[in-house]
């Protein structure tokens, strides 16, 4: 009786449970089955709006018919919580009613704009990083955002490129973790939070190696660079669980990403075992036929479905073509139902069939996009992003007291030049929420500091006509601050530049200003590293402020007056000229190492510029200062199996609290593959006030010591490993090293 009882009691609720909840996989199963090609298609098929939040609702009516019949799968740049439900309204008048997927680029922010992502990676600051993709997750997925594309992942040693100011720069151990960190922040641990959105790692593959930094160019790269270098950012962003992925416009060895077989479904779906979704870049699909690589769209749409793109983002290559592709047998069935699978999946995932509008909601919203936990968030990281790259005479911080400040230059009161390219356009941007650098040091400076306003001159103006002003306010100053670099439209997508220097007569009018023997504060506000040796040489205390969004003059002003102390340190080596690009930390050894700067014959070097950059990777300084000590290896030699640990000692020398980003750096010495002269391994941040001392602790471990050998491999051999631990890639403090066996 009792083992009925139970019996009757256990199993019935199991199986109840069992029908009540079906696995997502049976339901994408289910509807998959009731759909016709057309419909199918149409799920593979995202396009474009072009209505903002603050703007009208301009639905072309083709799109909208095309919505009803269910040939539309997902919609980017519709934003807002009406506009999204208005267009899911549609998609509910179709006969399968299956909901839209709204994807938008929120790269650094949605309403609260944060630093530049080569400006955050300054930070190295991991949790602060996860909290500004949480907070843009946060406010765009209540505007019924239920996709961001981001993060962009591609590691770049080409600051000519435009899109570098969108990744985490030139290193792959730091870009992977950044990398982790973003999608964490964006989704969460799992998709349908209505906190999150999906991520998109992008962009697969190798997009960021165009020849000559010219956006869009070919690619001609080895099998070695690619896992090597390019690759592990994109697994980091899998391993955090990334939802989907987006291909690029370039060619890789001659073969269009989109098209690319082997980096698509051999990788990342084979190897890797991905099991979200691909969506084509902008175009891409069609653009194949410019590459000369199909003659039609027809064509592309065939090579880019087989070669595993599965979402046709604006080309319509798959709407004009898959149907009769599949019934012309070009293209098999169970190809679209892969692709569609896939997106009906994540579609389950974010709750979207129990409740279409899930995400589009006024209230919070409403709520979110005034919540001032994330301008707080946005001011910590505008702070934390920037990079101090000189401060002489201890100019820095400035004082309360200061009588009379001079705050000069072009950038002074712009406010859209603090948001970058990729800042969600709402509209009248320049009336919606940045706080402009002007505003940020008004704010923050006592009754007793005058302020004293002079623009100078214009970005990239050729007229001096300004300088005389300039000059009359900076001899009345006692101190003045000079706000230069590059506009918004300067650094972005097709925004690359051969010539990285300050643009226009901005270096003439530091020149000036010098001249008047007042103590000048440089601010440089660049989408890139630039190029500015007299302004290096010549300027006493140089702030790198990036494009620092929202909070950015709030957050210049914390810095300014020791309100924060800086500790941001270069995701990316700052070159001479533009003549040493590329130009990375991480080189390989060559046969002829020069062995000091001005030995410059017959060894691997230019007979006019020394080697090394203006600023090193890895470089930044505080106002503090911190002394290493201490370097102790836990063993002196380990087999394969083993780990070892590195501890050091860290102390703040100085007379103010401050943070230091503790930095691993390791080499090989011997190998079957040319290894670089030193790699990033592992790095801490840490916060020290005045005299503490804080033992940081390393463990290296088999994966640290492996490469791909010929056989692209990833091992270790033994033989003697180099330690280097310091405060940049340059400013090694301690030394060790270790052996491994097998
Ligand atoms: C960019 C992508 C972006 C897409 C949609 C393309 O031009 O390369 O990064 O996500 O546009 O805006």
């Amino acid at each position: 009786l009792l083992l009925v009882s139970f019996w009757g009691i256990a199993q019935p609720k199991n199986t109840d449970r069992r029908i009540a909840k079906p696995s997502i996989g049976q339901r994408v199963d289910e509807l998959l089955a009731k759909m016709t090609l057309e419909e199918k298609v149409g799920q593979l098929n995202q396009y474009s709006g072009d209505n903002t939040v603050t703007g009208p609702l301009t639905i072309n009516p083709n799109k909208t018919e095309e919505i009803k019949q269910g040939k539309i799968g997902s919609m980017i740049n519709i934003l807002g919580s009406e506009y999204t439900r208005q267009y899911q309204d549609l998609a509910m008048q179709s006969r399968l009613k299956i909901p839209l997927l709204f994807g938008l680029d929120v790269v650094h922010g949605y309403k609260t704009t944060f630093p530049i992502p080569l400006a955050e990676a300054a930070s190295w600051d991991l949790p602060a990083i996860e909290l500004a993709a949480r907070v843009a997750a946060r406010e765009s997925a209540a505007s019924g955002i239920h996709w961001t594309f981001a993060p962009m992942v591609d590691i770049s040693r080409d600051p000519r490129w435009g899109r570098v100011m969108e990744g985490a720069g030139e290193d792959t151990y730091l870009g992977s973790k950044i990398a982790y960190a973003r999608v964490k922040g964006f989704q969460g641990d799992k998709l349908g939070d209505l906190n999150s959105v999906m991520a998109c790692a992008k962009h697969f593959l190798a997009y960021g190696a165009a020849i000559g930094g010219r956006d869009y160019n070919s690619v001609d790269i080895s099998k070695r660079a690619l896992w090597e270098t390019y690759l592990p950012p994109f697994k980091a962003a899998l391993d955090a669980g990334a939802a989907t992925f987006m291909n690029s416009f370039n060619d890789i060895n001659g073969i269009p990403a989109t098209a690319n077989k082997h980096i698509q479904r051999d990788i990342l779906k084979g190897q890797w075992n991905f099991t979200g979704f691909i969506v084509s870049d902008w175009g891409s699909i069609g653009e194949m036929v410019n590459h000369g690589y199909n003659a039609d769209k027809k064509e592309a749409a065939q090579a880019a479905i087989n070669a595993g793109s599965d979402m046709d983002m604006e080309s319509n290559s798959y709407r004009e073509n898959l149907v009769q592709l599949v019934r012309e047998g070009k293209v098999s069935e169970s190809v679209v139902d892969d692709a569609v699978r896939r997106v009906l999946h994540k579609k389950f995932e974010l709750g979207l069939f129990d409740d279409p509008y899930r995400y589009s909601d006024a209230k919070r919203q409403q709520k979110e996009l005034n919540n001032p936990e994330n301008t707080k968030a946005a001011r910590d990281m505008a702070a934390k992003s920037i990079v101090l790259l000189k401060n002489e005479q201890h100019i820095l911080p400035l004082s309360k007291n200061t009588k009379t400040i001079g705050f000069i230059g072009p950038m002074v009161k712009l406010k859209r030049a603090n948001h970058g390219f990729w800042a969600v356009d709402l509209k009248d941007v320049d009336s919606t929420y940045i706080v402009s650098q002007w505003e940020g040091l008004q704010q923050k400076v006592g009754k007793n500091t005058k302020l004293l306003y002079a623009k100078g001159c214009g970005i990239n103006d050729t007229s001096k006509a300004g300088f005389q002003e300039a000059i009359d306010v900076a001899n009345q100053s006692d101190v003045i601050v000079l706000s230069v670099g590059e506009k918004h439209d300067m650094s972005g997508e097709a925004k690359s530049r051969s010539n990285i220097q300050l643009p226009g007569v901005q270096e003439d009018l530091i020149k000036e200003l010098q001249k008047t023997g007042k103590p000048i504060v440089v601010l440089i506000n660049a989408g890139r590293p630039l190029v500015f040796n007299w302004t290096a040489d010549n300027m006493p205390a140089i702030l790198y402020t990036w494009w620092l969004g929202s909070e950015a003059g709030n957050a210049i002003a914390d810095v300014l007056f020791g309100d924060y102390n800086p500790s941001g340190k270069l995701p990316m080596t700052f070159p001479r000229t533009e003549g040493q690009i590329p130009i990375y930390y991480n080189y390989l050894s060559t046969g002829r190492p020069a062995k000091n700067e001005n030995d410059k014959i017959y060894v691997s070097a230019y007979i006019d510029l020394q080697n090394s950059p203006k600023f090193p990777f890895g470089y930044g300084l505080s106002y503090t200062t911190f002394g290493y000590s201490a370097l102790k290896l836990s063993k002196t030699s380990i087999a394969k199996k083993e780990k070892l640990e590195v501890s050091l000692s860290v102390t703040n020398t100085g007379k103010v609290a401050g943070e230091e980003v503790v930095q691993l750096y390791l080499k090989d010495r011997v190998a079957s593959i040319v290894r670089p002269v030193k790699e990033l391994k592992d790095f801490q941040k840490i916060k020290l006030e005045p005299g503490q001392s804080k033992t940081v602790v390393f463990t290296i471990d088999n994966e640290k010591l492996s490469f791909y050998d010929n056989d692209l491999a990833f091992i270790s051999e033994p033989g003697t490993f180099d330690v280097m631990v310091g405060s940049s890639s340059e400013d090694i403090r301690l030394r060790g090293q270790f052996e491994l066996s097998e």
